[in-house]
């Protein structure tokens, strides 16, 4: 018997959180925080005092009070809170696409004798087509893992691509269509035992899984943060750098924020010794303050709290979904999977128009895929239950 979901929401420790957010009525379950969180109250407010007050009032004056500082201070936050990294290692900047192309050039510097990159086929397509960019532009070959969905990439199947002449890897922590959570600890290790290094995509973990980049030695990761860190759409991304590669970590797009003194304006260029040398341009101020908001509200409900409740609400799904017979393509077992559970159907794109249509909002995603997203800090018991109710009612 599954637990009735007013039971879950009382029990649940994170429930408050929800009222820190944005709700509205006309959404009877919002399941698509995993590609767009939702709005925090604090991030209304502060943009809103921003704009105002540090804009409108302080003008240029604002770099000097603390504009120039936010991609590094900001970045330490989220290291703190998120991405178990100690300071000095994490901006926020650019897109995630943006910093998957310097992140690949920055790993290729770092292993020059070294000719292949290596990508698999299940990843997202913005990281497949960089890879592709970034080897032709280098001259290096990229080597293609070709998994399972839902299996994904396991240490046996990067075993079978690994050799002397792999310079970087590419994963994804959480695939984006099957959820699968991968291991970051064993795939790590076994890249650094092939002589390479390896690239961490963190756009589906980032605010739902506790992530140990420093006590794994990941040597970069990079990651969104409009999905589980409720920054909102077209927000900031985030680059990590190993402390241990910032000294010899060459970036493509090498404009004057990454320049050792930004403001001296010099006639030569020198990189920045730290990790501002992966910075390129004027950075987005107000993105960045909509970030710190998301990142102290993860911060303040603690990662650990998030991921327990991530794992109650997917089971929670998996058990109703299993019970009324659909098909998933999500690992049954929680250990390996992060916050979203996904449906295949054939008539998936049908299905997901006429959930939106009653204001139950999922994603959809090629070719038949119905992705239910569960963002801990804002999705309840009830919201889950009432989505599922409509699932089976228009599928009947
Ligand atoms: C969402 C997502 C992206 C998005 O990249 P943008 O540059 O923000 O458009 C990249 N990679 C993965 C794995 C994602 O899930």
């Amino acid at each position: 018997m599954t637990t009735p979901p007013d039971v879950l929401d009382a029990a649940d420790p994170l429930a408050q959180f929800r009222d820190r957010f944005v709700i509205t009525d006309d959404v009877v379950a919002y399941l698509d925080g995993n590609s767009l969180g939702r709005l925090p109250k604090a991030t209304a407010e502060r943009l809103a005092t921003f704009v105002q007050d540090e804009w409108g009032g302080r003008l240029i004056r604002g770099w000097s009070e603390g504009w120039v500082e936010l991609p590094v201070t900001v970045g330490d936050e989220l290291g703190a809170a998120v991405l178990g990294a100690a300071a000095g290692q994490t901006v926020i900047a650019d897109s995630t696409s943006v910093n998957i192309y310097k992140l690949l050039h920055a790993a290729a510097s770092v292993r020059p004798d070294r000719t292949e990159l290596v990508i698999d086929s299940t990843s997202f397509p913005t990281d497949r087509y960089i890879v592709e960019s970034v080897a032709a532009s280098r001259g290096l070959d990229v080597r293609w893992i070709e998994p399972d969905l839902v299996e994904n990439v396991t240490t046996d199947v990067l075993a079978s691509v690994l050799s002397d002449r792999t310079a970087a890897v590419l994963l994804g922590h959480v695939d984006y269509r099957s959820a699968t959570l991968l291991d970051l600890p064993g795939l790590t290790a076994q890249v650094h035992d092939a002589g390479a290094v390896i690239i961490w995509d963190l756009c589906h973990s980032a605010g739902a899984v506790p992530i140990d980049l420093d006590d794994n030695n990941v040597d970069f990761a990079v990651g969104c943060t409009y999905k589980y860190l409720n920054a909102g759409p077209g927000a900031p991304a985030f680059l990590y750098v190993a402390e241990r590669h910032l000294a010899a970590a060459t970036q493509p797009i090498a404009g004057w924020w990454s320049a050792a003194d930004l403001f001296a304006m010099a006639d030569r260029y020198d990189a920045s010794p730290t990790i501002t040398r992966m910075l390129s341009g004027t950075p987005p101020i107000g993105g960045i303050i909509a970030v710190q908001e998301g990142v102290r509200l993860v911060a303040e409900a603690g990662i650990d709290a998030i991921r327990t409740k991530s794992i109650a609400l997917t089971d929670y799904l998996v058990e109703r979904l299993d019970d009324a017979g659909f098909d998933i393509a999500t690992p049954r077992d929680s250990s390996g999977r992060g916050s979203h559970v996904t449906v295949r159907h054939p008539d998936a794109r049908w299905i997901t128009d006429a959930l939106i249509e009653r204001g139950v909002i999922p994603d959809y995603r090629e070719p038949d895929f119905i992705r239910l997203g569960l963002s801990p800090l804002t999705t309840s018991f009830a919201e889950v239950d009432a989505a599922v109710a409509v699932l089976i009612a228009v599928t009947l």
